[in-house]
């Protein structure tokens, strides 16, 4: 685990992009409310097969409008080469030179189209066409993803993406900070030797926390669930017990040398605030 310690912290946000006026607003005001807080960056998710292309673009060029460091994600699943060249010409156009790159997830049912079926491929592109041009962010699963054939299969196609150029892993949110211990070592072992930085999840609303966390493989531990559901409606207690799980969870990945963190915070800035200012960052 101490080995990530060399890297520094970095401190980032993510928000997904508004489809709405209000939305857009709504954005506006919660970026105000964390940039003051001083994050590395924000980052600005991308739908499935480039369904949110224009508006993912347009939320990271408002948030650079606004004065503050934005990374676009951009995903390559069901994508094809030139539809792919097209966006990123588009962002290093902008001058946007940071990228989180994903394979994405096509919905269901759909069949996986496309020219690229890897997030590794992707990373390999972006090196071949645009050299050193961006910074490159990519996914890690310390739990594993939920597809992989075995532990240790995910664990080599983490080390492709990184020998493919990535600068960078965020990874997929976790309750247990082990998974993440455990995987920082086994990467360690493997010679992979870049920031592997904890992405956090602020509990607000159980049923949306279980509907994600079925979705993207991240579990709930048992005590955890059985807690939150004993709640039932009572939001105020939920997001109480939350803050104390989330807190005591960053705190040991700080103090356990992880080299910053990555708030998903669904667009709202009060619990990510609240986690930030209770650690005393
Ligand atoms: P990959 O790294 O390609 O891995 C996917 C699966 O394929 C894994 O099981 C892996 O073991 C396996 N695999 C990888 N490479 C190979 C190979 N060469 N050969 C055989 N098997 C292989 N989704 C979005 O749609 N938009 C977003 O903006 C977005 N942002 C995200 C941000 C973060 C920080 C994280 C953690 C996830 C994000 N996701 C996003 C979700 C992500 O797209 C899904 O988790 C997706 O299922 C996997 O993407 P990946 O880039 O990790 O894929």
């Amino acid at each position: 685990m101490q080995p990530q310690q060399k890297f520094g912290r970095t401190f980032s946000f993510e928000f997904f992009p508004p489809n709405t006026p209000e939305g857009a607003g709504n954005l506006a005001q919660t970026a105000k409310q964390l940039a003051q807080l001083n994050p590395k960056f924000f980052s600005v998710t991308y739908g499935a097969g480039g369904s949110t292309r224009e508006r993912t673009l347009r939320a990271v060029l408002d948030l650079r409008a606004a004065g503050y460091a934005a990374a676009p994600h951009i995903s390559c699943i069901g994508s094809s080469r030139e539809s792919l060249r097209e966006i990123l010409q588009q962002y290093k156009d902008n001058g946007i030179r940071h990228l989180v790159a994903l394979r994405g997830d096509l919905p269901s049912g759909t069949a996986a189209a496309g020219e690229f079926h890897y997030a590794n491929e992707l990373v390999a592109f972006i090196r071949t066409e645009f050299g050193d041009h961006f910074m490159i962010e990519v996914a890690a699963y310390p739990e594993y993803h939920p597809q992989a054939r075995s532990a240790q299969d995910d664990l080599i196609n983490f080390k492709r993406k990184v020998e493919a150029g990535a600068n960078s892993a965020i990874t997929q949110y976790f309750f247990s900070a082990d998974c993440y211990y455990h995987f920082v070592d086994e990467c360690e072992a493997m010679g992979v030797d870049i920031p592997i930085v904890p992405g956090i999840m602020p509990i607000g609303r159980f049923s949306q926390l279980a509907r994600f966390s079925d979705a993207c493989g991240a579990e709930i531990p048992r005590w955890l669930r059985k807690k939150l559901e004993g709640y039932g409606d009572d939001t105020d207690s939920i997001r109480a017990f939350g803050l104390d799980v989330v807190t005591r969870l960053c705190d040991d990945l700080l103090q356990s040398g992880a080299p910053g963190l990555h708030f998903y915070t669904l667009n709202q800035a009060g619990l990510t605030t609240t986690i930030w200012q209770r650690l005393g960052l």
